[in-house]
């Protein structure tokens, strides 16, 4: 059988360098170091209400500081286009996210186009969102009308005066808890709790935040504070290990580990032996790199095989230009093929906890 030859695309908007004939896509895909193409992150917006201090620093992220435009901004046919061209490729979750996601207008036309593509055996999509929780007890009916699955919702704090510290934007912990139980009445579950724990700063509120979480329908997971971007100043010594949170807590309350759920959860899970789960999310000490298998969508449009991945593959100039959805297929293909990040496992190895400088983008940019 004769290869469909397709028309070279213009090199300048692509890294690495593409062969001149490029085949027609065949579906499923492994990246070079044998991971699947599974999850798409989609940053909806760069833009955000809080300034968390590990995230959007207020000192960087200040009123000079240079948001996208809207035209710059993916418009909900180009997401779903694109989406669509990962579905076929292996993706089977989507996640919406930011920035903050629910500030983007009509956010739940976004959600209503993505519910409607199906997997190539003709299943549904999981289709989630993490968000600060802010706007969530206005927006979860209507998030769960469109057809969102469920939610991820950040909060770091149940403490008025550090989580307020860790927001930057005077944001009270009750709308957050009032946000969850709405989500929680209209059926966007199972819903996960993130709290990113930064030493000196938050770690305090470990047992207070697993005590309350404990006995709620919500699972409470614990995430490493992460060297991503170039703005949050990261140290390591700011890292409080997992091993840390596990030993902290089980001095209180016991638990034991579970099995993954699948092969790629980000979280390691644990039960209390009085009932209830938590999670761990060890990105700094424990890399997790060998089964990633999740692409990120930038807000602009550029694909990043990494959360500390220096460059993105622009993906809006082959939309906006002229590719067909073959080609950007294609692409999409050859982009995943050459992926070989693990960018965790090296930090990981390298025992000072620091790794060769490099640029990195902000996580409101390219979606956490
Ligand atoms: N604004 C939404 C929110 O906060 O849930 C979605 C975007 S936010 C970038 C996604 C997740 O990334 C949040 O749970 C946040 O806590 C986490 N995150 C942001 N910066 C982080 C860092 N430096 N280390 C670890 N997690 C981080
Ligand atoms: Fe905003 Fe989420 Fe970043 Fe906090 S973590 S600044 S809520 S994008
Ligand atoms: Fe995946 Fe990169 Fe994170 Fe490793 S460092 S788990 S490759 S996003």
């Amino acid at each position: 059988m004769t290869k469909k030859v397709i028309p070279l695309i213009d090199h300048r908007l692509l890294a690495p360098v593409l062969p001149t004939q490029l085949e027609t896509p065949t579906g499923l895909i492994m990246d070079a170091a044998g991971r699947p193409l599974h999850d798409l992150r989609i940053s909806v917006t760069d833009r955000c209400n809080f300034r968390c201090v590990y995230c959007m620093p207020r000192e960087v992220f200040d009123k000079n500081y240079a948001f996208l435009p809207h035209t710059a901004l993916l418009s909900f046919e180009e997401i779903t286009r694109l989406a669509k061209l990962f579905i076929a490729h292996g993706v089977k979750k989507i996640r919406l996210t930011g920035g903050e996601p629910l500030l983007r207008k009509n956010i739940e036309r976004l959600i209503e186009q993505l519910k409607r593509l199906r997997t190539p055996d003709g299943q549904d999509i999981d289709l989630t969102l993490t968000t600060n929780g802010s706007l969530l007890s206005k927006k979860a009916q209507s998030l769960k009308d469109a057809g969102l699955n469920r939610v991820t919702v950040s909060l770091d704090a149940l403490d008025e005066v550090v989580f307020k510290h860790m927001n930057d934007a005077d944001f009270p912990v009750a709308d957050v808890l009032h946000g969850l139980d709405v989500a929680h009445q209209v059926g966007l579950g199972p819903i996960k709790v993130n709290m990113v724990v930064k030493r000196g700063v938050n770690d305090q509120e470990i047992i207070p935040m697993a005590r309350y979480f404990k006995s709620s329908p919500f699972i409470l997971r614990f995430i490493e504070y992460m060297d991503v971007g170039a703005s949050n100043g990261w140290k390591m010594d700011e890292v409080v290990p997992s091993a840390e949170v596990v030993q902290r807590i089980q001095s209180i309350f016991p638990m034991t580990p579970l099995p993954a759920n699948y092969t790629g959860e980000t979280a390691q899970r644990w039960h209390y032996e009085d009932g209830g789960e938590a999670g761990l999310i060890s990105s700094v000490t424990q890399a997790f790199c060998s089964d990633c298998s999740r692409a990120r969508l930038s807000t602009e449009g550029k694909l990043y095989t990494c959360l500390f991945a220096s460059e993105g593959h622009d993906l809006r100039a082959l939309l906006r230009g002229v590719g067909s959805d073959a080609e950007i297929s294609t692409v999409l293909g050859q982009l995943w093929r050459v992926r070989d990040d693990r960018y965790s496992e090296l930090r990981t190895l390298n025992t000072d906890g620091l790794t060769p400088a490099r640029k990195k983008v902000e996580m409101s940019y390219i979606g956490g």
